[in-house]
């Protein structure tokens, strides 16, 4: 399985941001992992230019359930893949509290996403309260059972685990606390997808940064990571990049 370094630009990034991925390229010329950006729409079709012939892959931040139609402000799957889009991240947490997403609405997006032939990575991942009070398995289950759409393989999905505190906070959970949930999410996955279980990348999110990403990629069931504000500079995503090929390099 090849690993993955994922970053979310989030609502950030105007076009002078592209230096960055020319700047990361230089740096990351023949990564030994797979590497991931993930931009606001307005960047995904120059920077799907800026990566053509790379090892650099593209990504959208959501897409409608649907094809095509009179959803003013939306984005469907097919758009993305247009513009140049390889995958979509879907569930974000900041999407499930900022727009009311629920599971089934996700997973109606990665099925959407899948017919396009994008892959989805589907972020789940506890709130403070929820790990305070003993939830974070029944959580993460459950938003496994419910966000999967049918037809996932390990080829057109990849799960994100984010624990809703540990992003953008500058906190993380301890080893002990990822390599439950990585090994959790795992056990779900082979529950409901069976032999394509073991091949389905598992990503770490919140708050990876060049200081801890090689201690994160050392945890089992950990396959790369999903990066929000240290994906934004080259260098500190650079320097992740480089922690996962070497990860990628110990497992191989
Ligand atoms: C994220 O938004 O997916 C994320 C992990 O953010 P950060 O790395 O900034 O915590």
């Amino acid at each position: 399985m090849k690993k993955l370094a994922a970053g979310n630009w989030k609502m950030n990034g105007s076009s002078a941001a592209l230096s960055e991925v020319t700047a990361l390229l230089a740096a990351q010329p023949a990564p030994n992992c797979e590497m991931l950006l993930c931009p606001p729409a307005t960047l995904i079709a120059p920077m799907a230019v800026a990566a053509r012939g790379s090892a650099l892959r593209v990504g959208g931040q959501d897409c409608h359930p649907e094809a095509a139609g009179a959803h003013t402000g939306d984005i469907s799957a097919a758009l993305l893949k247009d513009a140049g889009a390889s995958h979509v991240i879907l569930g974000h947490s900041e999407r499930r509290a900022d727009h009311g997403e629920t599971d089934a609405l996700v997973a109606a997006k990665a099925a959407a996403a899948l017919a396009t032939g994008l892959t989805a990575i589907i972020c789940v991942g506890e709130t403070e309260a929820e790990r305070d009070s003993g939830q974070t398995l029944d959580v993460v289950g459950r938003q496994i059972a419910g966000s999967l759409p049918a037809g996932a393989t390990a080829g057109n999905l990849v799960v994100a685990y984010e624990p809703v505190w540990a992003i953008g906070t500058g906190r993380t959970p301890t080893i002990p606390q990822i390599a439950e949930v990585h090994a959790f999410i795992r056990a779900r996955l082979g529950a409901a997808m069976g032999a394509e279980a073991p091949g389905v990348r598992i990503l770490y999110g919140g708050s990876v940064k060049p200081s801890n990403a090689a201690e994160i990629f050392g945890v089992a069931h950990v396959d790369g990571a999903l990066v929000g504000g240290a994906s934004l500079k080259a260098v500190d995503f650079s320097a992740i990049v480089a922690a996962l090929s070497a990860a990628q390099t110990g497992a191989a």
